[in-house]
């Protein structure tokens, strides 16, 4: 049974995120946890932004990968602590911004009290001369922003 869990986790690791194709789920840290509960195969994932539409979409890519290793899966959220975005590797921010999208910023430094610290970089140009356009960017979960330097608008991923 051990060996089925890190049979899931190889499979797991190397999943995807349905809006963000070239993040692994695992990049996000939504995958919290693989264990084995009274003969039940349980797979706990901490669900993102709340309502995100994709999460219905995550747990049949999840219990539909394990199938095809022969492992029936049943799916668990876990709501707390709820999900930060302080949970995204430092592997997933840079692929964000070579995507072109903006991380969102770490918990400690939005604590700050340094306006500085606060802005939002340009994935394009790397320039904090930066402004918000919209609440919502191309999904729910980012806010669009242009940059004032290079003029380019750009997606910047929500911090939670
Ligand atoms: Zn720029």
């Amino acid at each position: 049974m051990r060996k089925n869990t890190e049979k899931a986790w190889d499979v797991l690791r190397e999943l995807t995120d349905p809006e963000l194709p070239f993040l692994t789920l695992n990049d996000l840290g939504v995958i919290r946890d693989i264990k084995i509960k009274k003969d039940n195969f349980i797979v706990t994932i901490a669900p993102t932004y709340i309502g995100c539409p994709a999460l219905s979409v995550i747990e049949d890519n999840i219990t539909g990968e394990l199938k095809k290793v022969g492992i029936n899966a049943l799916i668990e959220k876990s709501f707390s602590p709820p999900w930060s975005s302080d949970w995204i590797s430092e592997n997933g921010r840079k692929k964000m911004e070579e995507f072109g999208i903006s991380p969102p910023l770490l918990k400690d430094r939005r604590n700050l009290g340094d306006a500085t610290s606060k802005k939002v970089r340009c994935p394009q140009c790397t320039s904090f001369e930066t402004e918000k356009v919209s609440e919502f960017g191309s999904t729910a979960c980012k806010s669009l922003y242009r940059c004032l330097a290079c003029k380019e608008p750009f997606d910047h991923f929500k911090c939670v």
